[in-house]
């Protein structure tokens, strides 16, 4: 196609670019001129009127246009080189000084007209400490350096900015005026677009500020509307795909399963229950993401799914991240339906040798049971034959790469992803935009209201009271102790300090102390004490940070809170709160530290995972932890997740439409180029 040509050309044809700066540019990963026109300015800098020296604001960032009238090289105490200079222009002089690059020296001649950009200090004889500048020659000042909108680029000490500017420019004469739009002039006028050519141009010499939104926005759309295309074929692929099994959702076991159930389901879990019956109960394979707050009762949902496959006559596999969640779920799980006759096989480092070897036999043999385990059911011992359903419990815990292994133990099985971070709603169109997502917000009946106070160390008393106050009512308590590092025997001292001390303050109850460090046996016991309330007081690293259900424990202590996450903190404090005493999470801080105080503010202040989800994204920012890259989408350089919304809704109903219009045999011809066009680049990624 010729718009593709086009934008593939080697960066080094672009006039005034050439082999040597090609290989420059390639440093800043620019190596076609599509990465050229695609490299979006930094900043742009109104270059049409400068501040006058005499009325610089100081503190803030301004650009000044002046005549170098002194230069001067130096070396300060211990030996630091400065560069100084001092330019005038009619109202005022200025002085600006570097650090550390004596080359500098060299370039400046008096004279000459500088810009500089940066902010000013000092009242009485105003200076710029390090300010970015630029050399303005007389012979260029045309318009694309001065007098105008400027583009200023991220680029290499190497590559000044005007030559990179000159380059973009270059470019953007010679193919932006060749290249094809791939949207649609129509559906350009819908989502009231600029054409592409236009947007490339606008996005490096905007005419003025409003124009470089609407460049932006061009170009985010673009960005959006490829991310959903390759989502809505991955949702294809799967639709198109026909399972082997055939699962019974009307058997003896769910039956007698949801007639055992010591509570009746809320209104929330039975419309979870129905998406999950329809779901197992079509020929394609269920891809499904349930994400339930904390507390909310996944597992018995989870546990009504387990056993339609066994009631079908095939396995089911159900994985946790932690090996004291694998053996939580097995101990439940044995207890709600081991009376039916479900064989339970977990497979956990826990586990002894004969009794895990045992275990891998039936499942080879392909008995139709539950196997629960952590990620040790992904090692090759573990050889399912007949693997029709996989829950994936806590699943943001897991990888990308985890969760299909675990999935291709099996044939196409049915797949169920929960997890008690909720996911703001723009991953769930993006990233996860291949799932059908289930949502379960309700809390169980009978939940008191949980209440979360942010103490600083001088109020150590009070924890202390509060310690007693809750055990001599006969509930529990968990005090988290942040380990940065689980091997670090510094750390891992200052927990074992902290479990002596409360044992001392409180001698009638028995303290324990649960870390990653532990033996699995111990760690199992630990936790076995914990339940039987032969341990009344959990001092406890990260590691019971998901799943741990035990309700009778009413108290929730964090130690040096701020160095948890959001996310963490939220899933720390649904370890509370389970059953029908009020329950308190006392978070201990001294830190000043602004992000810090924000996210402890937020944490105390909201209880909704999905408030505190959005609120997490807002205070992080759009940044990698969320990457679309790992999970093989590509990166989103024009689009914000936090502010494009609507641009993301908007791609993501055209996507939708067009693979669907794609199976029609009137497939109208621009949306097909639309299609090439825009995933071009992207024919490498597995779309099933
Ligand atoms: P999560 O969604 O966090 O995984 P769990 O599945 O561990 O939550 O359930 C939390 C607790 O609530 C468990 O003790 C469970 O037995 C209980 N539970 C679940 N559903 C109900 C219900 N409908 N009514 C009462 N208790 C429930
Ligand atoms: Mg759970």
């Amino acid at each position: 196609m010729q718009g593709k040509s086009v934008l593939e050309t080697p960066v080094q044809y672009v006039p005034t670019v050439g082999p040597a700066r090609a290989r420059l540019l390639s440093r800043l990963d620019i190596r076609s001129v599509e990465e050229l026109l695609y490299t979006a300015p930094r900043r742009y800098e109104d270059r049409s009127q400068f501040t006058p020296m005499d009325q610089l604001a100081p503190g803030v960032a301004q650009t000044v246009l002046g005549t170098i009238e002194r230069v001067e090289g130096r070396r300060a105490r211990r030996g630091l080189a400065l560069v100084e200079i001092v330019l005038h222009d009619a109202s005022g002089s200025l002085r600006a000084i570097w650090f550390n690059q004596p080359y500098l020296a060299k370039q400046f001649v008096i004279g000459q007209s500088v810009l500089l950009y940066g902010k000013v200090e000092g009242q009485t004889s105003p200076q710029m400490l390090s300010p970015e500048f630029e050399l303005v020659h007389a012979e260029e000042r045309d318009a694309i350096h001065m007098g105008c909108i400027v583009p200023v680029y991220s680029t290499t000490a190497a590559l000044s900015q005007r030559r990179l500017r000159q380059m973009v420019h270059e470019a953007l004469g010679r193919f932006s005026y060749r290249l094809v739009d791939p949207l649609p002039a129509e559906l350009r006028l819908k989502h009231e677009l600029i054409d592409l050519p236009t947007a490339l141009r606008t996005l490096h010499f905007p005419p003025d500020w409003a124009s470089v939104e609407r460049a932006h926005r061009r170009l985010a759309f673009d960005e959006c509307l490829t991310l959903q295309l390759l989502l809505a074929l991955r949702r294809r692929t799967v639709t198109h795909t026909r399972k082997p099994q055939r699962p019974d959702v009307n058997g003896p076991l769910t039956a007698a399963f949801l007639k055992r159930l010591p509570f009746a389901l809320t209104a929330g879990q039975q419309q979870v229950l129905a998406e999950l019956r329809a779901d197992v109960s079509r020929p394609q394979p269920m891809n499904r993401l349930l994400q339930g707050e904390v507390g909310s009762g996944k597992t018995v949902l989870a546990t009504w799914l387990l056993l339609v496959a066994v009631q079908s006559g095939y396995q089911a596999a159900l994985m946790a991240p932690t090996e004291i969640l694998a053996e939580q779920h097995s101990r439940t799980l044995k207890a709600l339906v081991g009376p039916l006759g479900v064989t339970i096989a977990l497979v956990s480092r826990g586990v002894r040798r004969h009794h895990r070897q045992a275990a891998y036999r039936r499942i080879t043999r392909g008995e139709p049971l539950i196997v629960i385990g952590t990620h040790a059911l992904l090692q090759q011992a573990v050889r399912f034959e007949h693997l029709a359903l996989v829950v994936i419990d806590e699943q943001h815990k897991f990888g990308v790469a985890q969760r299909a292994r675990l999935r291709a133990k099996g044939h196409t099985p049915d797949v169920l992803v929960m997890t008690a971070t909720p996911i703001p709603r723009t991953l769930a169109m993006t990233v996860y935009g291949d799932l059908d997502i289930s949502t379960l917000k309700e809390l169980p009946p009978g939940r008191q209201p949980l209440q979360t106070q942010w103490l600083r160390s001088d109020a150590r008393a009070l924890l202390h009271e509060r310690l007693h106050a809750t055990l001599a009512s006969g509930q529990q308590a968990y005090v988290v102790y942040p380990l940065i590092d689980e091997t670090a025997t510094s750390d891992l001292k200052a927990a074992t300090r902290m479990a002596r001390e409360l044992q001392a303050v409180l001698p009638q109850c028995r303290v324990g102390l649960l870390h990653g460090k532990l033996p699995s046996e111990q760690k199992q016991r630990l936790m076995r004490h914990f339940v039987q309330r032969t341990i009344h007081v959990l001092v406890s690293t990260i590691i019971i940070e998901v799943g741990i259900d035990v309700p009778n424990a009413t108290l929730m202590v964090i130690e040096h809170a701020e160095r948890f996450g959001l996310a963490q903190l939220h899933q720390l404090r649904g370890r509370i709160g389970r059953g029908s005493a009020p329950a308190t999470c006392l978070i201990f801080s001294d830190t000043q530290a602004p992000e810090a105080v924000a996210r402890l503010q937020a944490f105390v202040e909201l209880r909704d995972g999905f408030a505190l989800a959005e609120r997490d994204l807002a205070l992080r920012g759009p940044g990698e932890a969320l990457g679309t890259q790992q999970h093989g989408l590509p990166a989103l350089r024009f689009a914000n997740l936090l502010t494009d919304l609507s641009t993301l809704q908007a791609a993501r109903e055209e996507a939708q439409a067009l693979v669907e219009s794609a199976a029609h045999p009137s497939r109208p011809q621009a949306l097909r180029r639309l299609a090439d066009r825009l995933l071009a680049k992207y024919q490498h990624i597995d779309l099933a």
